[in-house]
């Protein structure tokens, strides 16, 4: 794959001279938005412009071994007017790894709050937002880390790419494709693997960190949920899952221990659709997942106010445990009677 000639065009004039510049990422950040962020700042860097990364909320416990994490300004946690100074200062507001400012939550105002930075999207999710002024958005793409590793690449060369931008940029391309298991993993993804490689990284180091690097209580909380909190119908097609403050109080929950449960179902032969809703202070956040040509994305979009991919997609819901429970299974069958399942 390559981005777009007149994108890296357009880009390259953005970034002729040293500008001040943020990046932002989603809500409940993930390998590919802290990955594919710290990877383009360290790039952004080394080229002489100023740089401050900026996520709504905090990150996975288990996402603190990759390279230049403590550098990233966290939103919610922040005390100072860090946050505020780099958005008010900046000349260019990248925006990576999400497709609409909604998914910023809070951090979004404070984005209004500059009206005269140029804002560029490099992402991968489906139906970008209008509102920005280069759109770098290939749906197709397995992950926003593959996209910033080509842009990289294409500006640059791949001797341009380091050794810790490659450790960021591995953790989200193997994440959020499964350990390269999904339909969106090409040839060319394998390609940009091996030039990571080259940089010496250690992928078993980078494994161990990611995926054998949780609590006691993630352990517990995981056979607890499969156990006693996962329900098989639709004729064994559809599962769902559910956490509840108290239960998450009762396996010391840390933010990201629920992370990659809702696969799980899918391992059952015959299962098409699984979902997984955490309460949160402010709402119950829904995760879903699908297998083959069944439409998560539209689902999360109609129902819960939500989007992602075909096959990963999430959202909100403002209902109580129970309500929101019983309605996916009406939405369930509703979709089912559109031939959607
Ligand atoms: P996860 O279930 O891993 O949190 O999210 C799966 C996919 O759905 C990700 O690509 C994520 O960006 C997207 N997603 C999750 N929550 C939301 C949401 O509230 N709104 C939208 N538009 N996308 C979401
Ligand atoms: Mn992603």
């Amino acid at each position: 794959m390559q981005i777009a000639v007149n994108k890296i065009e357009e880009l390259r004039a953005m970034l002729a001279t040293p500008q001040r510049i943020v990046i932002l990422s989603h809500t409940n950040p993930d390998g590919d938005a802290i990955g594919s962020s710290l990877a383009w700042a360290e790039f952004l860097q080394d080229k002489g412009h100023q740089v401050t990364c900026i996520v709504p909320n905090r990150y996975p416990y288990y996402l603190d071994f990759m390279p230049g994490c403590q550098s990233i300004v966290i939103y919610k946690n922040c005390s100072d007017d860090s946050a505020m100074k780099a958005v008010k200062g900046a000349d260019l507001i990248f925006c990576l790894d999400f497709h609409t400012m909604s998914r910023l939550e809070g951090l979004s105002e404070l984005i209004d709050e500059n009206q005269h930075a140029k804002r560029i999207l490099i992402d991968h999710h489906l139906d970008p937002g209008e509102d920005f002024d280069l759109m770098i958005s290939y749906p197709q793409a397995s992950s926003t880390c593959y996209l910033v590793a080509l842009l990289v690449e294409q500006m640059c060369g791949s001797g341009c790419i380091t050794k810790s931008m490659a450790e960021n940029l591995f953790v989200g391309m193997m994440t959020d494709t499964g350990n390269f298991a999904f339909s969106s993993v090409t040839p060319d993804v394998f390609r940009v693997v091996s030039i990571l490689a080259e940089t010496g990284i250690s992928i078993p180091d980078i494994h161990i960190n990611v995926y054998n690097s949780f609590t006691e209580g993630r352990a517990r909380l995981f056979g607890y949920v499969i156990n006693r909190k996962m329900k098989i119908f639709h004729n064994g097609t559809v599962a769902h899952m559910s956490l509840e403050a108290d239960e998450m109080k009762r396996f010391w929950f840390q933010q990201g221990d629920s992370e990659g449960f809702v696969n799980y179902p899918l391992t059952i032969k015959k299962m098409k659709m699984s979902a997984m809703f955490t309460q949160h202070s402010d709402c119950i956040r829904v995760s879903l997942r699908s297998r083959g040509n069944i439409d998560v994305n539209i689902f999360a979009q109609r129902y819960f106010n939500g989007g992602g991919h075909k096959n990963a997609a999430g959202g909100k819901s403002m209902l109580s445990m129970e309500e929101t429970l019983r309605l996916f299974e009406k939405y369930v069958k509703e979709y089912a009677e559109e031939g959607m399942l």
